[in-house]
Order: C-alpha cells, then sequence, then structure tokens
C-alpha cells in the first residue's frame, strides 16, 4: 500500500493512515507501506536548493529549516499517542534535518546544485515521513521499522532525477522485506533508491507509486494498492461532467491510453513493474476507503463496456504542414519528425490521410513557436508550401480495449459529435483501437465530452 502525499498531509492524517493499514491487517493480510512526503515538502525541498544555489542566503535555509522542523515534529505529536516514541522519533527527525541543513548550507557556499544533489536534498521528504508513520504504528501497537528505498533494496542505475531500479531489485527486496512481513507493517520510503555506490537517487517526481509497483512486483504481491484522494480512475473530469464515475475494473492497457491522456492518476512508467509482473494495482481513496476504487487489471474485459472512459486534453496546438511535392515522396514524414525531434518538441497526436498531401500534428503548445520555425527552417526551399497552425483546439479521446474489432464505435462517436453540432477538426485512431482521439476547437471540447459521456452511458452504475 502506498500513500501519496495528501494522504499523509500532516500528523492527523497519517494516524489515519497507521489504523486504517492496522485494520487490513487485523483482517488478515499481509502488508507493506509506502509513504511519500508531506504534501508540498519535495517541492519546497527542491526549491530552496535552487535558491541556496543561486543566491548563497544561509539565512534564508535557516529560515526554512526551522519551517521544516515544525511541521514535522507537530506531525510526530499529532501522530503518535505515546510520549516515549514522540521522543524517539523526534530525536530521529533532528539528526536528519541536521543533515539536510548541512547539505543546503553546503550548497549556498558551493553556488552550484547538481542533479546528484538535488536528488539528495529531495530525498528528505520521504526520509522525514517514514519514521513518523512507523512511530504511529508503533503506538498503536504494530510492530513497524522504516527503510529508505536503498536499505529496502531498491538499486538503481545512476540516472540521477529518473532513476530506474536494477534487476537485483526484486531479490534484494524479497530478502529484506519478506521475512518482516508476519511480525509487522514494514514502512520504506517511496521516491527514492540508491545507486550501487550508495548515493541516493530518486525515481521520478510522483515516483512513490512506482517504489509501490516495485515492491509489490518483489514479493509477489495479490494486489497493490494506490491510497491517494480519488475515488479512482474516473469515466471523465468531473469539472466537466459532474456524473462521471469511478471505472471498477479497467485493464493495464486501457490505463495507460488514460495517463497518456491527462489523466495523471497513474503514471505509465509508475506500474510498469506491476504490468510485468502481472500484478493488479488498485487505486483507492484514503478518505473514502470503503469505496472500491479502481482495479486495474492485466486481461481486458472485452465484452463488457465497449467505451470506458473520455478524456480531454488543452493546451495543445495543431500544426498542418501541406504541399503538392509532398504526395508519393519518400522521406518528408521522417525530415518532419527528426527536425521537431531535435528542436525538442512534444508530439501529442499524429495524423495523415492517403493522398499524402498534408501531416497534421498535434503539439504541447508551450513548444508550437519552435516547432513552427523549426519545420520552416528546414524545408525553406522544398516540398512543403504551407505550415498552418491552430492554437484554439483541445483533443478528445475515447478510449476502452473493447472498441477493438467491434464496428459501429467510431459511428456512433462521430455520429454523436454531428447531431451536437461539434466539429471534428482532425481525426487519429491507432491500429490497437483502444484510443479513438480527434481535436476539436477549445470551446467544443466540454461540449464533445459531455455528449460522448452520455452517449456510451459512462454515468450508469455498472
Ligand atoms: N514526494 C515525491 C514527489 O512529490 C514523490 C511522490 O510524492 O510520489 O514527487
Ligand atoms: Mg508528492
Amino acid at each position: 500500500m502506498k500513500f501519496g502525499g495528501t494522504s499523509v498531509g500532516d500528523g492527523k492524517r497519517m494516524k489515519h493512515v497507521a489504523e486504517l493499514s492496522k485494520k487490513y491487517r487485523d483482517d488478515g493480510n499481509e502488508i507493506v507501506l509506502v509513504t511519500s512526503a508531506f504534501s508540498g515538502v519535495t517541492d519546497a525541498l527542491l526549491k530552496n536548493a535552487k535558491e541556496a544555489s543561486e543566491t548563497g542566503k544561509t539565512p534564508v535555509i535557516k529560515e526554512f529549516i526551522a519551517d521544516l522542523t515544525k511541521q514535522h515534529h507537530q506531525a510526530a505529536h499529532d501522530a503518535i499517542n505515546e510520549n516515549g516514541i514522540v521522543e524517539k522519533v523526534t530525536r530521529e527527525l533532528d539528526a536528519r534535518i541536521e543533515e539536510l541543513e548541512k547539505a543546503l548550507i553546503g550548497i549556498c557556499y558551493i553556488g552550484e546544485l547538481t542533479q546528484r544533489s538535488i536528488d539528495y536534498i529531495s530525498s528528505y521528504g520521504e526520509r522525514l515521513a517514514a519514521p513518523i508513520l512507523c512511530g504511529s504504528l508503533n503506538s498503536i501497537g504494530v510492530s513497524s521499522h522504516s527503510f529508505t528505498g536503498g536499505e529496502a533494496g531498491i538499486i538503481t542505475n545512476d540516472d540521477y532525477g529518473n532513476a530506474k531500479p536494477l534487476e537485483i531489485t526484486y531479490s534484494l527486496v524479497k530478502e529484506r522485506i519478506e521475512p518482516l512481513l508476519n511480525e509487522g507493517i514494514p514502512v520504506v520510503c517511496g521516491f527514492i533508491g540508491e545507486n550501487e555506490a550508495g548515493i541516493i537517487t530518486t525515481l521520478g517526481r510522483g515516483g512513490s507509486d512506482f517504489t509501490a509497483s516495485i515492491i509489490g512486483a518483489a514479493l509477489k504481491a495479490d494486489e497493490i494498492w494506490l491510497w491517494k484522494e480519488v475515488d479512482g480512475i474516473l469515466t471523465t473530469d468531473p469539472h466537466i461532467v459532474p456524473e462521471a464515475r469511478s471505472i471498477p475494473v479497467i485493464s493495464y492497457i486501457e490505463a495507460m491510453e488514460l495517463s497518456y491522456f491527462g489523466a495523471k492518476v497513474l503514471h505509465p512508467k509508475a506500474i510498469e513493474p506491476a504490468i510485468r509482473h502481472g500484478i493488479p494495482v488498485r487505486v483507492k481513496n484514503t478518505f473514502h476507503p470503503d469505496v472500491p476504487g479502481t482495479l486495474v487489471v492485466k486481461d481486458e474485459k472485452k465484452s463488457r463496456d465497449i467505451v470506458k472512459a473520455v478524456t480531454v486534453i488543452t493546451k495543445v496546438a495543431l500544426i498542418n504542414i501541406s504541399g503538392a511535392g509532398m504526395v508519393g515522396t519518400i522521406g518528408v514524414a521522417a525530415r518532419v519528425f527528426t527536425t521537431l525531434a531535435n528542436a525538442g518538441v512534444n508530439i501529442v497526436m499524429i495524423s495523415q490521410g492517403s493522398s499524402e498531401a498534408n501531416i497534421s500534428l498535434v503539439v504541447d503548445e508551450a513548444h508550437l513557436d519552435k516547432a513552427v520555425k523549426a519545420i520552416k527552417a528546414e524545408f525553406k526551399n522544398g516540398i512543403i508550401k504551407e505550415v498552418t497552425h491552430d492554437r484554439n483546439i483541445s483533443v478528445v479521446a475515447v478510449v476502452g480495449a473493447g472498441m477493438a474489432n467491434t464496428p459501429g464505435v467510431a459511428g456512433r462517436v462521430f455520429g454523436a459529435l454531428g447531431k451536437a453540432g461539434v466539429n471534428v477538426i482532425m481525426i487519429s485512431q491507432g491500429s490497437s483501437q483502444h484510443n479513438i482521439s480527434f481535436a476539436v476547437s477549445e470551446d467544443g471540447a466540454k461540449k464533445a465530452v459531455q455528449v460522448l459521456h452520455k452517449e456510451f452511458g459512462l454515468e450508469r452504475e455498472k
């Protein structure tokens, strides 16, 4: 079970997490807890490290350290019932915070911040949270020890800021953590690991889900539970459709299609170890523990729901590249994509009709200017006659594995949009048939989502 930053937002919430975990253990489950930093702490650590390197102001660091100490002391008091344990945990926190302070002051003097130092500094969020959670469990009678990622056996490559676990991780975690399961609930820091030299690395922002997935895979868990502040993966954005529901069961593939489209609940990278080892992942709400949440499983339930969710992605722009010279000319697409890659442009969606006379792309809006500039420069006096763009668009995606080999889904999608008077600007469906994406004008996006959510009955209880 992994609890996210909001779930462990302060001491009271931490206590709730400890009690909740105890309840599941008392029900006969073996549990490992993975904790995030308190919400906002990772951001604050990163911000202060950056400021330290840029301004070299040690008083600012002192102030930050005082705030951080106060916040974590308070949390320890609120999360832990027993004075003796509060004192022990507080001493542990103080020792860690002292190391952190030294590191930040070092950065002030050196005036330099490497990715390796960033990982070291940002690891403190989780390293301060874990002892408190562990103390909270101890104070309600559950035996528990806390581990950093490295101590638990998560050994990574040297890619600081985005480290990947080495294969040895899976046997090490099993060796170190499994024997503890019958005596209590081990607590592991999310987000961090260490490389083979024993230097702290981080797994990327939001990396606690990744940690949980690695540990669950190593222990061949029955399920990996990711506790967040939402009732699971939703059929759509509830700001757009208030009747949006949480999806009871979804396949890995569908979940991945959704996360690409900004559902932001699950990152594909984070569940990769779970997918590879075939372990189901459940997304649950810490604040509504009785709601079953969403179970993400390997096999696709084709027959049941054709469409599982409708999502929208904003802050994108469309580029259209055209010219009669493109027809039948080999290598135009290759040049377009290479040029955009070299310019550091992220491409969200692609479409080319069989006339080959134009290629349409959707890119992140922030990348639009450099994208257009790069393409114009590459094809200065050549086969591309026109490069136009449109900022005023959104992409809507209809997702569901059941769409594969089911005739008539596209018909229903575009029929419903037509009836509602929504104009479709560009369309793309990969041959996996799990996702139909289309671009509409920004003002049409909301209506498109509402119409399709209704068309496929997603508001109905399953
Ligand atoms: N604390 C880390 C972050 O904020 C990891 C996590 O919360 O999952 O990115
Ligand atoms: Mg976080």
